[in-house]
């Protein structure tokens, strides 16, 4: 089957305005007749719901946590990219689209990332028109900064909390529509599933966190918001509570699954410390404009600073590898994640790990710091001599950028990362893969559409630093809303979905039935047991590198797994009451299931691109080697009663206006 991905005809420039007049539009009056349900309100779907009724739709949104402020999108510290051309270094829309399309390795589609690229200006206007305090300069400008895979200043911040504060926009927003009665908010519902009434998503099942009631709520559209998988590998540097459930339940119904295998590892993450901890840290890509990563250059210095004999700012710099700007000389330490993740394991790989572990290397301020101090010296004409003066000056440099990193590195690892470099090593961080959208963002359901990280989107193989939140925006405030009318036009004389359609009975009936066989079970093991296991397997064999063999052990492995965690698991307490093990034991399950789908697209994908490596498919250098003559397609996953038996359709990529090069860093 050839999957419409509802492209609009004519040169990309003019594709997204084409396309806007080309669609069904809903007048105001009209929309006071619809009803749309947000299932998730981080960035993507608190912007989604707040625009959405601002136009006119009733809005009922829907979150696991107490409220929508705490959304894993707060957890974003670097920026928000935007092709503003602020800083005048040569930023454009065809620069930024450019990019992304390169930074994702060729594997995402040319006219939604153009569209990302146009719009992502309009984002920054929005977010500055609702008070989200952006850093600024000495002028009183909006200031910039460099995120890794580019070479110019577009990343948009504020301080490192910048998702925090885009959160707070967007939800003081969300906030102005509940008080018009546009939104209605049910925080601390989980949705359970989707409904289908003649093949259309008319609804979901909630459960009610608080008290374990299911409840039914209908709807003319539903739209999942509900962020990424990452945590299918048990720990990673997402909210503990981010899950695959929602996008899982719709995939089960008909939503094709897009690119499951493509996860981000961060390079710059706090290393794993012991066996007993459940979530890791991450340190934020802007470290990386001012740091630089290195190991020892002789295995003795390793040895001797592991056994704490001798410490990284006793090695001379002769005998340090600054190995991102030996590799790569024209981007350094700003090489894009996938590259600096993957090089970091090789220097580990070959003994050169500086903590207990062996995996971790060293992010070092030690030189801007002086670097800065010096210019501080010279522009307060104070002694540049002074070393003392130099690096306080230095430092209060850094802590002016990055302080509350710092801090949160300090309180976490206990060691003062302005006297001492930070340890740090790649952890799972993002997932581009997700439920497939066509470009009016609806997924293969009618009715059903899928924003932010949930879906499969922009970033292709790999996506560049700052780049999600804008992509959440996008979707949420400019592309959505709008795409979405073409679909709804149809439903103005429909009137409001009866919750009372036996397609709401069975569905509620289903999910009662799971929710009752997990209390019931009496097993031995908990949940974090099997979800520790399956981590495990994730990571070693579908982790920073993949091969055949580790991938066919890993279907096997999951499988068995899964089948284990239906006996065994054990869940205390009852359904109909407060229970976030009944709720995690859940989510679980469609862990279990997703991840047997990620290595089945890991194994199917034999080439290298972006964060999917085959050990298979590599340069004599090491370096990634992608196959487009085979390979340049969207794996879009129809679900056939178990992951094993998961139908492959395949979405070309075609490239008009962008050539498709050798990814090179160098
Ligand atoms: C530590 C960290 C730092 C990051 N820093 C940056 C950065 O600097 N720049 C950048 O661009 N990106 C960054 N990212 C990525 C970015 O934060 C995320 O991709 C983005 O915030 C995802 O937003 P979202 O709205 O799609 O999902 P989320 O913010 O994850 O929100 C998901 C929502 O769905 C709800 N939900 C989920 N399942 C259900 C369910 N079954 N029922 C009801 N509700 C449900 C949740 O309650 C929540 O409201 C970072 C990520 C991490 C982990």
């Amino acid at each position: 089957m050839a999957l419409d991905s509802k492209i609009p005809k004519g040169p990309l420039a003019d594709k997204w305005t084409q396309h806007k007049s080309n669609i069904n539009l809903v007048s105001p009056a009209n929309k006071r007749l619809i009803d749309v349900i947000v299932v998730g309100t981080g960035l993507a779907g608190a912007s989604a719901s707040a625009t959405l009724a601002e136009l006119g739709y009733n809005v009922k949104t829907f979150c696991f946590q107490d409220s929508p402020r705490r959304a894993h999108s707060i957890a974003a510290q670097g920026g928000i990219n935007a092709a503003k051309n602020y800083q005048g270094d040569g930023d454009s829309t065809y620069r930024l689209f450019y990019d992304t399309i390169k930074g994702g390795d060729y594997r995402s589609r040319e006219a939604n990332v153009h569209r990302l690229a146009e719009v992502s200006t309009n984002i920054i206007d929005q977010c500055v028109a609702q008070g989200v305090p952006f850093a600024r300069d000495y002028g009183g400008l909006l200031d910039n900064r460099s995120f890794g895979g580019v070479l110019v200043s577009r990343t948009f911040y504020a301080k490192g909390q910048t998702g925090q504060q885009l959160l707070l926009g967007a939800y003081s927003a969300m906030n102005r529509q509940i008080g018009r009665g546009k939104i209605k908010i049910y925080n601390r519902h989980e949705m359970m599933d989707l409904v289908l009434v003649d093949r259309k998503a008319r609804g979901i099942i909630a459960r009610n966190l608080v008290n374990g009631k299911l409840e039914r709520h209908s709807a003319h559209a539903v739209v999942i918001a509900s962020g990424g998988y990452g945590n299918v590998f048990f720990l990673s540097t997402n909210a503990m509570g981010s899950n695959v459930s929602a996008a899982w339940k719709i995939h089960k119904k008909g939503a094709h699954f897009a690119n499951p295998c493509f996860t981000q590892i961060h390079p710059t993450c706090i290393p794993v410390s012991g066996e007993h901890q459940s979530k890791l840290t991450l340190m934020s890509e802007s470290l990386r404009n001012d740091g630089r990563i290195w190991v020892p250059k002789k295995l003795d210095d390793v040895k001797a600073i592991r056994e704490g004999k001798l410490k990284p700012t006793e090695i001379a710099e002769e005998d340090r590898d600054y190995y991102l700007e030996r590799r790569y000389p024209a981007f350094g330490n700003l090489v894009p994640r996938d590259v600096a993740s993957r090089a970091a394991k090789e220097r580990c790989d070959e003994g050169y790990g500086v903590n207990k572990t062996g995996e971790a290397v060293y992010l070092d301020f030690a030189a801007s710091i002086e670097r800065y101090g010096k210019e501080q010296a010279h522009v307060k004409g104070l002694d540049e001599n002074d070393a003392a003066l130099v690096k306080k000056l230095g430092q209060d440099v850094v802590r002016a950028k990055y302080g509350n990193l710092f801090q949160m590195y300090e309180k976490i690892v206990d060691q003062n990362p302005y006297e001492t470099p930070m340890m740090i090593y790649p952890a799972v961080h993002y997932t581009m893969g997700g439920v497939w959208v066509d470009y009016n963002l609806m997924t293969s359901i009618p009715g059903c559409y899928a924003i932010g990280e949930a879906n499969f989107s922009d970033h292709g193989a790999n996506r560049l630093g700052a780049s999600a939140l804008m992509q959440g925006l996008a979707d949420g405030y400019f592309v959505l809303p709008y795409t979405i009318g073409d679909y709804l036009a149809e439903d103005i004389r429909t009137g409001a979905i009866d919750t009372d359609l036996p397609e709401f009975e069975k569905a509620e009936a289903t999910v009662k039935a799971q929710l009752d066989a997990f209390v019931k079970n009496q097993g031995t093991h908990t949940v974090d047991y099997f979800h520790k296991k399956l981590g495990k397997i994730m990571w070693d064999k579908c982790g920073m590198s993949r091969n055949v063999k580790g991938l066919k052990e890993a279907i096997t492995e999951i499988k068995a797994l899964r089948e284990e965690f239906y006996k065994n698991v054990k869940v205390p307490g009852t359904t109909t009451e407060f229970n976030p093990e009944l709720a995690k034991a859940a989510r679980v399950a469609d862990f279990l299931e997703l991840g047997e789908l990620f290595a089945k697209d890991a194994l199917e994908r034999n080439e290298s691109c972006g964060g999917h490596f085959r050990e298979e498919s590599q340069t004599p250098e090491g370096e990634a080697l992608r196959d487009d003559e085979n390979f340049t397609f969207v794996s879009a996953w129809e679900y056939k009663g178990e992951p094993s038996k998961a139908k492959l359709h395949k979405e070309q990529l075609d490239y008009e206006e962008i050539e498709v090069k050798t990814r090179s860093y160098k």
